[in-house]
């Protein structure tokens, strides 16, 4: 089997891949102070997901923000990479990527091949990223998956605010104004979702558009998002787990480019 671990910001994610580069096991663990034992929980969780064990192992891909903590690893690569890697394995049809992390956002161009040939990132504001509804989420006095599935089930209020201070200012001036955390929440997910698109402004945006990373999870930014993009976002399965799926298929293929191991 092969084997992909992500080292987000927030979280780490790992996953095991079977012979027939199929996702036979995930799993994931907050990143914490300790990302390398982070890493370990989360593949043991998915080792156990996956029933192998580390005999198993054939080669090893890394990723994420903390992919140098990593020793022994068969193949390191970005996050574009390994995004646009294990995105085209599960939509092979998708040609641009929504990524919205804990910590950042990006939107990758991919071309007919699933090569990333373009990029937009933003790591410099939480506005846009899963940081944003947390924030809110608390101040809507909900989990980040229920804030999702309040906003799915409402029409959006309007949030005048683009900074993620000021957003949470507001948040609490239309809840004591009496408007609903519903309806709130639904403006949330039309505010972030409108940030991240700011990305796209100096990219081109192809169609389908394949939405990923932990916040794919939240219902009304994917609603947000397609009505926003005037077309409905993919979401693949596991799409938390899409560039540790990458690394891992990468790792394969350096094996098998370096000849039977
Ligand atoms: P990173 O790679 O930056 O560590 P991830 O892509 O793993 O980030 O995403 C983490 C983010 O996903 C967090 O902000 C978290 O709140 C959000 N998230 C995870 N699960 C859900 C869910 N079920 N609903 C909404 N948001 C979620």
């Amino acid at each position: 089997v092969f084997v992909g671990l992500d080292l987000g910001s927030v979280a780490v994610k790992a996953v095991v891949v079977d012979r027939e580069l199929r996702v036979a096991g995930v799993g994931l663990q907050p990143t914490g102070w300790q990302p390398r034992r982070a890493a370990e929980e989360a593949l043991r969780t998915a080792w156990a997901a996956a029933g192998v064990d580390g005999a198993e192992l054939r080669a090893l891909g890394v990723t994420g923000y903390g992919r140098e903590l990593i020793p022994d690893a068969t193949v390191r690569a970005t996050d574009i990479t390994c995004q646009a890697r294990g995105v085209h394995h599960l939509l092979p049809q998708a040609r641009t990527v929504i990524d919205i992390g804990g910590q950042d956002s990006k939107v990758i161009s991919l071309d007919e091949a699933g090569r990333a040939i373009d990029f937009a990132l933003n790591d410099r504001c939480a506005a846009g990223t899963g940081r944003f509804l947390e924030v809110m989420a608390r101040a809507l006095h909900m989990t980040v998956a229920e804030l999702g599935e309040a906003a799915a089930a409402s029409r959006p209020a309007a949030i005048s605010s683009t900074c993620t201070v000021f957003a949470e200012t507001e948040v609490v001036g239309l809840l004591a104004r009496g408007e609903s955390p519903g309806a709130i929440a639904a403006g949330l997910c039309q505010a972030i979702a409108a940030q991240v698109l700011n990305l796209t402004a100096r990219l081109q945006v192809v169609y389908p558009v394949a939405l990923v990373g932990g916040v794919a999870y939240n219902q009304g930014v994917r609603r947000a998002l397609s009505e926003q993009l005037g077309e409905e976002v993919l979401v693949p399965s596991h799409a938390q787990f899409t560039a540790a799926l990458g690394a891992a298929l990468l790792a394969a293929d350096a094996l098998q480019a370096g000849g039977p191991g």
